[in-house]
């Protein structure tokens, strides 16, 4: 029986970012990843702030395929909100390499990746391992739930989110004629709860998705948006997944385990993103696992030291919910109303893509945006 202070579930960026944190702090850690490699398959559109990328340290130079410097968001009767900056402010990167990157930096803190690992069960710190055939068994003071968004270690703590928790969504790499430094956010009923995406790799090639509630069918969204849009398009290479879109969950350790990222539905409800808040969450869990191991503090410390990250996640869900309670018709009439209010101009300043807290607030204190102040007090009062 092997064993390791700390037994890492997945190695996707969540679970190598933990790992790594952790080992360079000394600690014994093995990741055990169910595939043969890193970085595959590719469920993901590669979109991340700037801002918080680089202040996370995460280094995407080699892995960078284009920079975005704005948005384009159309509503169903395709009105337009254009939010634009002079320098770029996120990153589209390969997200395969990226997860390779995620590995290197585990690797050189001495962290142990174990491929063709599929952990099958949990109990009392000894986890239970389908090794191509053969089945093991590897005993850990702590396990890392970071097994993503259809999570075994969830299920094994019994905190099993129902299907409403989920959206289903689909990606395509397109060929076509794009504006390589906008994204596009499109809004109508080819993706009723949530949205459409169109995130350029250059002016020829894009990633176009959309995701819908869980039971819509995939290929007729997909088909029904881009003749809507009229996009022309030729697809290649698609991908099909579930994306968490839940407010955060309230219990997230139970006994010696600990879930991070898509497991524990660390997600922006807004956009599905969860690379960067989702490595944000891997350094909270690491700094908790630290303390537990070392001080004796409590695991579910690791749930408390969630707090900010998670007020973040709860607007996020908030302006969800905001908006898919709204009709067709309602959203149009609120982005006329908001460009009438000057939200282009309040968003290309001040707008943040992962923490909505540090524009919301600001807001609300802005004259000419007094004409949104009923939905910007529903989503600040979160
Ligand atoms: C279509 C789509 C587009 C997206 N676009 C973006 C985007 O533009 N920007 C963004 O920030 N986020 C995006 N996301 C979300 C992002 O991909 C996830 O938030 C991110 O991958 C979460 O990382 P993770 O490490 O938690 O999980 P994952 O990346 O899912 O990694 C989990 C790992 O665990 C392994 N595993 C699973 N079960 C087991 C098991 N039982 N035993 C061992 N190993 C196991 C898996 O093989 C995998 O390697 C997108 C998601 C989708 C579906």
């Amino acid at each position: 029986m092997g064993s390791q202070e700390i037994g890492v579930v997945g190695a996707g960026p969540v679970g190598l970012r933990c790992a790594t944190r952790l080992a360079e702090k000394g600690f014994s850690v093995k990741v055990f990843e169910d595939h043969g490699e890193v970085g595959t398959p590719v469920n993901c559109s590669g979109l991340i702030s700037k801002s918080n990328t680089d202040s996370l340290g995460i280094p995407v130079k080699e892995c960078t395929v284009n920079e975005i410097r704005g948005a384009r968001i159309f509503a169903p009767n395709t009105t337009m909100l254009e939010v634009e900056r002079k320098e770029p402010v996120a990153y589209v990167v390969d997200r395969a390499q990226y997860d390779k990157v995620h590995l290197k930096q585990a690797q050189d803190a001495g962290v142990q990746i174990q491929y063709h690992s599929r952990v099958i069960d949990a109990r009392g710190g000894t986890l239970f391992v389908k090794v191509g055939e053969r089945g093991e068994m590897e005993k850990s003071k702590v396990i890392v739930g970071a097994d993503g968004v259809q999570s075994k270690v969830r299920k094994i703590m019994g905190f099993e989110p129902g299907s409403e928790s989920f959206v289903h969504s689909i990606q395509m790499t397109a060929k076509g004629k794009f504006d390589p430094h906008f994204v596009e956010v499109h809004l109508g009923p080819f993706a009723p709860g949530y949205f459409a995406w169109v995130i350029p790799e250059s002016k020829s090639v894009a990633r176009m998705g959309l995701g819908f509630k869980v039971g819509t069918n995939p290929n007729e969204a997909f088909k029904k948006f881009i003749e809507s849009r009229g996009f022309e398009v030729e697809t290649c290479f698609h991908c099909s997944a579930l994306i968490p879109c839940t407010p955060p969950m309230k219990n997230v350790v139970k006994e010696n385990m600990a879930l991070v990222g898509d497991a524990a539905m660390q997600a922006k409800a807004t956009t599905g993103g969860g690379l960067i808040l989702g490595a944000m969450a891997a350094d909270i869990l690491s700094e908790s696992i630290i303390g537990h191991l070392k001080n004796g503090t409590a695991l579910t410390q690791y749930e408390k030291n969630l707090k900010d990250l998670n007020k973040e996640f709860n607007l996020h869900w908030k302006i969800r919910q905001y908006f898919n309670a709204l009709n067709e018709d309602q959203v149009n009439r609120l982005f006329i109303k908001a460009k009438k209010a000057g939200v282009e101009e309040f968003l290309s300043k001040e707008g943040d893509m992962d923490m909505p807290s540090k524009f919301i607030g600001k807001a609300l204190a802005r004259p000419r945006l007094f004409l949104l102040a009923p939905q910007l007090l529903r989503m600040a009062l979160a």
